[in-house]
């Protein structure tokens, strides 16, 4: 090292929900480098991302000045800007002028068309204050439910079937209790990439003996520290499932006493179950039946068994019931509520735990307390001192619909860029050129911001205070490490300016003035101040005293449900929404990979993260390379009824053959132009991770 750090400051990583704690070293307001810090999640181990993921926010594209688009200029679909060159479509504004621009925009859509004209995207990159204090925005100054985050395309169903199931919605232990468990199943991820601290972890556990069952129709990397690698058929979970269930039924190997003491439901779900056995099950979702009674057999009887799931389970049209297979399993065998035992979706984004339990979903107020609940909904009228929406609002891909009915004018977009996430974007990206009034705020001129009337430069991670959840339970501290650049401004500084000119009276100076008012409504975080988080870095929620750790553990007596019992829910088989025929053979499945986060606008832009992974690719199976009569490496194009990409073909052999997986980080062969928006009708989840597609050499 030439260059020494003249400052260090401890924070949280800004990727994925794994939520490592870090330190910043930095010199003369520049990021020199980051090391792992002794948190509970990571014990100082920081992933590829986490360690040289960040000289994004040093990248001369930034957006340092608010912006206005310039007079005339259209909104064109599936148009790009030059990031260094944005004056061609927007001209300089102060923030007085921009934020009046902002706010009036929105002030004269509701008068014309009432609250439902408008609607917000919020974001899990965003702190717990930042979620609150935008929702709050949402429904108090536009009047309306219409307020989501990406959570909606990433563990929605997954959600939905929690909350259902057992009436939380967060995990019931942290995947560091994996240390007490014998037996691991891991299905629909794929940690090593995704969430690779904690695959660290499992694979730990696997080396001391643990059995790892790793469930997937990609053979993930895993693999060799799995005892069993169940790669079974895209789409068939609940096929695998049932039949796990079965077994567990039909040789009684339930546990009697806790099915009795903390579910309800058993009876009918017992006799649904029994339709699934292994032999019918096999042909269905490939694997065999001998292996199915070997697994159930081995989850049944293990002394303490816990489930891990990712976005191949939720991403589904059944993705809620895919999750629903997942808690009966832990339920009726009792392997729940003790440590080393659980269910645990694998968080995405950084904050998507936080920002859910924040109220930034169009169902909920803060602690999933639903909007339409008129003794709940009083209470936050007596608290906001405003009266509220009394309906649901609409979700991520229901509000691209209302967009193009004409319903939704005006939106409000932080740090969010649907017009890379959603499904089918050229619907998506004509939705956002559509829009009346737009006013994206974003560290960059993403692919949402060129459709902006008003945009708002912000603050990246390691330039604001602010908590953030894990997707352990863990409420951490992020802080301020670096200046920001130019005239931008820390995302909360912007909602409340734009609050005040929207009528609304906010006197909040700083984060943790926000933090107590949205403590105060939210019960999970009771015992748990902003003092004492700055105090002791992470405290995970629940916590049953100021002074007491917080639970890893939750569920040890029964469920918050009606008389504390878990819901047994069956699940029925339903074939995807898109399947292959003669046109499109193949299926498409869509991903992470480890070096790119999201739509990539920040990996993208950092050095060596862009170095590793500079190219779009599609990975398909030996056997597609051979049939397409093509070299690893070569162009392919993959189209699907919504669109077409050109990539470079990559040989994977974790992928099946018929297959193919993108990653949906690269703008030039964006994946989400292919995908399928069907949703899960619970969870109003998109069917990313399966639609019918055609590959051929190019
Ligand atoms: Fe960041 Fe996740 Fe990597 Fe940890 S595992 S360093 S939280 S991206």
């Amino acid at each position: 090292r030439t260059e020494y750090p003249d400052k260090k400051v401890d924070s949280v990583c800004p990727y994925c929900g794994v939520g490592c704690q870090l330190t910043y070293n930095i010199k003369d307001d520049k990021l020199l480098y980051v090391d792992g810090k002794n948190g509970p999640a990571n014990e100082n181990r920081l992933c590829v991302k986490g360690r040289f993921g960040f000289d994004y926010v040093h990248n001369p594209q930034r957006i340092t000045k608010p912006m206005i688009r310039k007079e005339g200029v259209p909104k064109i679909p599936h148009e790009f800007i030059d990031p260094m060159n944005p004056w061609t479509h927007f001209r300089e504004a102060t923030w007085d002028e921009a934020l009046d621009k902002a706010a009036q925009g929105f002030l004269k859509i509701r008068e014309q068309n009432g609250p439902k004209g408008l609607a917000g995207f919020g974001s899990a990159k965003c702190s717990n204050e930042e979620a609150y204090l935008f929702q709050k925005l949402v429904r108090t100054g536009f009047g309306t439910n219409n307020v989501d985050h990406c959570t909606r395309l990433c563990h929605a169903s997954s959600v939905a079937a929690l909350l259902e199931g057992v009436g939380s919605a967060a995990v019931s232990a942290t995947f560091n209790e994996v240390k007490n468990s014998d037996v691991i199943i891991v299905i629909g991820s794929n940690p090593t990439e995704n969430h690779p601290v904690a695959a660290t972890f499992f694979k730990q556990a696997a080396k001391r003996g643990a059995k790892l069952i790793i469930m997937d129709p990609r053979g993930t990397a895993m693999k060799r520290h799995a005892w069993k690698l169940m790669q079974f058929k895209n789409g068939t979970d609940v096929a695998m499932l049932n039949a796990m269930l079965n077994v567990i039924v039909e040789e009684n190997l339930y546990d009697k006493q806790y099915v009795q003491t903390y579910t309800e439901g058993f009876p009918a779900f017992a006799e649904h179950v029994k339709q699934f056995t292994p032999e019918e099950m096999e042909p269905i979702c490939g694997i065999d039946a001998d292996t199915l009674r070997e697994v159930a057999r081995t989850f049944a009887r293990a002394e303490n068994a816990i489930i891990f799931w990712g976005m191949g389970v939720s991403q589904h049209t059944h993705g809620t019931d895919n999750a629903r297979c997942l808690i009966a399993l832990s339920l009726i065998t009792g392997q729940i509520g003790r440590p080393g035992t659980g269910l645990h979706p694998l968080r995405g984004q950084n904050n998507v735990q936080g920002a859910s339990d924040a109220g930034l979903i169009p169902m909920f107020f803060p602690d999933y307390k639903s909007v339409e609940d008129p003794a709940t909904r009083g209470a936050y009228e007596a608290k906001w001192g405003i009266q509220l929406d009394p309906k649901r609002g609409l979700t991520v891909v229901e509000i691209m619909d209302a967009i193009h009915a004409d319903t939704i004018k005006g939106m409000y977009i932080m740090g969010e860029n649907p017009a890379m996430s959603d499904p089918d974007l050229n619907h998506a990206r004509e939705a956002l050129a559509h829009l009346e009034h737009l006013v994206v705020q974003d560290i960059f001129l993403t692919e949402t911001a060129v459709y902006a009337d008003v945009v708002l430069p912000s603050s990246a991670w390691p330039e604001k205070d602010g908590t953030v959840t894990n997707t352990n339970r863990q409420v951490q501290m992020g802080r301020k490490a670096l200046p920001l650049p130019g005239d931008a401004k820390e995302d909360w500084w912007i909602t409340i300016e734009l609050a005040k000119r929207m009528g609304l009276n906010w006197t909040y100076a700083h984060p943790r003035d926000v933090y107590p008012e949205m403590a105060s409504m939210m019960p999970a975080l009771d015992n748990i101040s902003w003092e004492r988080v700055e105090r002791e870095n992470a405290v995970t929620y629940p916590s049953d005293a100021p002074d007491k750790p917080g639970r890893d553990v939750v569920f040890d007596k029964g469920f918050p449900r009606p008389g504390g019992f878990g819901k047994l829910v069956a699940a029925k088989l339903t074939p995807p929404d898109e399947t292959p025929d003669h046109d499109f053979p193949f299926i498409l499945t869509t991903g992470r990979q480890l070096e790119h986060w999201h739509t990539g606008s920040m990996t993208r832009r950092a050095t060596v993260l862009d170095a590793i992974e500079p190219t779009a690719i599609a990975a398909v199976s030996r056997g597609t390379i051979a049939k397409l009569g093509i070299r690893p490496g070569d162009m392919i194009r993959v189209s699907t009824r919504r669109g077409t990409v050109d990539l470079q073909s990559r040989q994977d052999d974790a992928v099946p053959d018929g297959v193919v997986f993108i990653p949906f980080a690269y703008v030039e062969a964006a994946a989400n132009l292919l995908t399928n928006p069907a949703l899960d009708p619970f969870g109003k989840i998109p069917e990313f991770k399966y639609c019918a597609a055609k590959v051929e050499a190019i």
